[in-house]
């Protein structure tokens, strides 16, 4: 057991003097202003209302951490609380853990009672072998650390964690897991909701109310968890026996939680009445819309609910203002596709094709790209299905096909309402593609997507649709192909030399080339990514291109005449960003395969 110290700001910054993450100078400026910080910490964490029962303890590592110190020696690295918590812990000879939610199990968090926990900041993460491993923030609280030892009746192992962890953890188990326990809890005994009769014989001794407390909280535990881990999709998928609720991160689905069957419904009748569909109509699906708030930034939700064989299942959309609508030149541009790109959108009139699969990131790029054209002086006119994100700047129209609401047809008669921009969801019918040149010879600069792998082959795509080659020449001013990598995790990233075959796979020269990729971590999930960026094939209907369209071109002339021109594509701007150490070879050979 550690010795009884007293855990100050003085005492952490020796340790981080010591260890060369601070400088002298920076050791100073943290003694002298870090008890007017510490104020401040603590001011900013009292409690808003008495229902708190009282303020958090504001530890050493916040205050540092508060700083946002740049380590000496090291670009750009922040001394962040994880580095100050690991540090201290190598100073107290402990095991510093970085605490992962997905391995810990409800009981054994919730063995000791909340307000103990959010007092002394100190929770139970795992019992095995008659030995609890206890995580604490401070390792000088030995007072608390006592008093578990009498009502466990176990071994105690200590392992120091962060304070933000270790409320996270808190606030999530007592959150989420507790609510849909306390939930099932109120069900009536002896009920199994595996088959249809036996739900009808409970739903005869009351279901639970979508407006049950537990279950309000169990969302908004959901949803504050999603926007956490930077989800863009949460799934709510009903199974025979039981529930699961995944979420897709940087574009793959993680399992993270598995609710029992019980607690389906009434979660799912929730999150319907939240997007203001019909709770009462579980046999057809439905869509809606919910529109929330996380840290201070307006969040877009897009609901909509299936019926499949065990139930409704629910899949939320996540749209990010800030992931939706960036500044273009923060997309993954370099600077000669940024240029060309640029240009094209502020031509006053003719056609920007961006294509790519679904989920390249289109959407943002069109959005991004009418966001920067925005002004009081132009009018913004959007087709889209659906209207993805409502932006207030631009008219948005959403094409309803059931009623012969088309891309087609409103983009016939959107030209009497005087747009100057024209935003077209997608061009995949010949009626759409006349009407978009139609549009472009009148004046407007229309942008829309399609459904090609790669710049070039939308040419051969629109002579496909009977638009004669004359035409494109005349109205089409550049198409851009892109993708999304996944970016490494900075966390957990490590250096290696690309081996023989994947320099030849890659047909890059034969010199030995260091690459990056991430071993894996908690911050990324195991998965060694973290977060993803665009790359760009941006080809220009030049006036070395145009003279050579014509109704009979072959793809691979497109190629030769693009690539003469200068043309970079996806698989070398891939190959960029894997050199350059932000994507992996893997995701380079997946995404432009
Ligand atoms: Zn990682």
């Amino acid at each position: 057991m550690v010795q009884k110290k007293l855990f100050t700001i003085e005492f952490v910054a020796q340790i981080l003097l010591k260890r060369g993450l601070i400088s002298k100078e920076q050791y100073r400026e943290i003694i002298l202003k870090g008890d007017i910080q510490k104020a401040k910490l603590q001011k900013s964490q009292e409690p808003l209302s008495s229902r708190r029962f009282q303020p958090y303890i504001v530890l050493p590592a916040e205050v540092i951490s508060s700083f946002n110190i740049e380590i000496p020696g090291k670009e750009s690295a922040i001394l962040t609380d994880d580095a100050i918590t690991e540090a201290i812990a190598a100073e107290v000879k402990l095991p510093y853990v970085k605490i992962d939610p997905l391995k810990l199990k409800l009981d054994v968090v919730t063995g000791i009672p909340r307000p103990f926990a959010l007092r002394h900041l100190i929770v139970p993460i795992e019992e095995k072998d008659g030995v609890v491993t206890i995580a604490v923030a401070d390792p000088f609280n030995l007072d608390a650390i006592e008093s578990l030892k009498h009502t466990k009746e176990m071994k105690i192992r200590l392992v120091l964690s962060s304070k933000n962890d270790i409320l996270k953890i808190v606030r999530e188990f007592f959150g989420f897991r507790a609510s849909v326990a306390a939930a099932e809890a109120e069900m009536p005994t002896g009920t199994e909701l595996g088959n249809l009769e036996q739900y009808f014989k409970l739903k005869e001794h009351g279901e639970i109310e979508a407006t049950d407390q537990h279950i309000v909280t169990a969302v908004e535990f959901l949803l504050n968890y999603a926007f956490d881990q930077r989800a863009s999709d949460i799934h709510v998928e009903p199974k025979r026996e039981k529930s699961f609720v995944r979420l897709r991160i940087d574009g793959v689905l993680h399992y993270i939680h598995t609710i029992p069957k019980s607690i389906h419904p009434p979660l799912v009748s929730r999150i319907k009445m939240l997007s203001r569909m019909d709770i009462a109509e579980k046999r057809r699906p439905q869509d809606g819309r919910i529109k929330t708030n996380y840290k201070g930034k307006e969040i877009e939700l897009r609901v909509s609910s299936i019926p499949v064989a065990f139930g409704e299942k629910i899949v939320i959309r996540i749209f990010d203002p800030e992931v939706l609508l960036q500044d273009l030149d923060q997309l993954g541009f370099y600077p000669r596709e940024y240029q060309l790109y640029n240009a094209f959108i502020r031509r006053p009139n003719g056609i920007i094709l961006v294509t790519g699969p679904t989920g390249s990131g289109k959407t943002t790029t069109l959005y991004s790209s009418l966001k920067t054209l925005s002004s009081p002086e132009v009018n913004i006119v959007s087709i889209e299905e659906p209207i993805e994100m409502v932006i207030e700047e631009f008219n948005q129209i959403g094409i309803q096909p059931a009623i012969g609401v088309t891309f087609a047809t409103i983009l016939k008669n959107i030209l009497r309402q005087d747009p100057d921009i024209i935003m077209v969801g997608e061009i995949r019918d010949k009626e759409t593609a006349e009407n978009a040149v139609q549009s472009a010879l009148t004046g407007h600069l229309v942008l829309s997507t399609l459904h090609t792998n790669d710049a070039p082959s939308s040419i051969i795509r629109l002579l496909d649709l009977g638009i004669p080659s004359f035409l494109i020449s005349s109205t089409v001013i550049g198409i851009m192909a892109q993708r999304l990598v996944r970016k490494i995790c900075p966390h957990c990233k490590k250096e290696r030399m690309l081996y023989d075959e994947e320099m030849e796979h890659l047909q890059i020269v034969k010199k030995p080339i260091k690459v990056s990729y991430g071993e894996g971590c908690i911050e990324c999930r195991g998965t060694g990514y973290r977060g993803r960026t665009a790359i760009f094939e941006v080809m220009e209907l030049s006036d070395k291109v145009r003279p050579v369209l014509s109704d009979e071109i072959k793809l691979s002339t497109l190629y030769d005449i693009a690539k003469a021109d200068g043309m970079i594509n996806l698989r070398q701007a891939a190959i960029r960003k894997m050199l350059e150490g932000i994507t992996t070879y893997d995701e380079v050979v997946a995404m432009t395969g």
